[in-house]
């Protein structure tokens, strides 16, 4: 069935969502976009596998490119999405996931009007805040601009398509793969099953 389906995942820092975007990858065979950002790698990230670290000149010259779809300041580092790759993997049917920020969520909506976006969050911001400190890697200072950066971010809810509440990963996983299913299914997505139906009565 025609185009695959462009999947915005938001969410705050410490919502889950980068485990349930893994999952729909690893599980699912979801292709995932990889973003290029000028914040430094965490302890465990490879350059080319969770990022494309770059410093603040070669993001800008991304920019003067137009290498990218959409990309945005975020607690002061700038995050952008490599254009061809989305637009590769959507002409091949796939489905691909774009795990970014609000700012940059709504300028993908302007740019894709099908593309559909999910906002994940814990049940609580008290489990939010839980999450944060166990993982470990932000001091306090980090975290707490982060809960603030998160409950900015959620005044931006209305103009997501759908809210998916991660209080156990599984669950989450399953009910995005239900509504990108359900996406897929639109009518308005495959104009041209009409002609596969046409001429088909006995
Ligand atoms: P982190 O530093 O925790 O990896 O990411 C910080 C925020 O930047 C997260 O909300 C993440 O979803 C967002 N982000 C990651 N890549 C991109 C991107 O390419 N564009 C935008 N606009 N946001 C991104």
């Amino acid at each position: 069935m025609g185009k695959g389906v462009l999947l915005i995942i938001s969410g705050p820092s410490g919502s889950g969502k980068g485990t349930i975007v893994e999952r729909l990858v690893s599980d699912l065979g979801y292709s995932i976009s990889i973003s290029a950002t000028t914040r430094s790698p965490r302890p465990n990230e490879k350059d080319g596998v969770h990022y494309f670290f770059k410093t603040k000149e070669s993001f800008e010259k991304m920019i003067d490119d137009e290498e990218l779809l959409e990309h945005a300041c975020f607690c002061g580092n700038y995050y952008g999405t490599p254009k061809r790759y989305v637009e590769e993997q959507l002409e091949a049917g796939r489905n691909i996931i774009l795990e970014i920020e609000v700012q940059g969520a709504l300028q993908v909506k302007e740019k894709y009007n099908d593309a559909v976006l999910i906002f994940t969050m814990p049940p609580t911001l008290t489990e939010l805040r839980r999450r944060l400190e166990n993982r470990g890697t932000e001091d306090k200072e980090t975290i707490d601009k982060r809960m603030k950066r998160a409950e900015e971010e959620l005044e931006y809810l209305p103009k997501y398509d759908y809210l998916v509440i991660n209080d156990t990963v599984d669950e989450a996983v399953k009910d995005v793969d239900i509504i990108v299913k359900a996406e897929r299914m639109k009518c308005s997505r495959n104009p041209e099953l009409k002609k596969k139906f046409k001429g088909d009565v006995c």
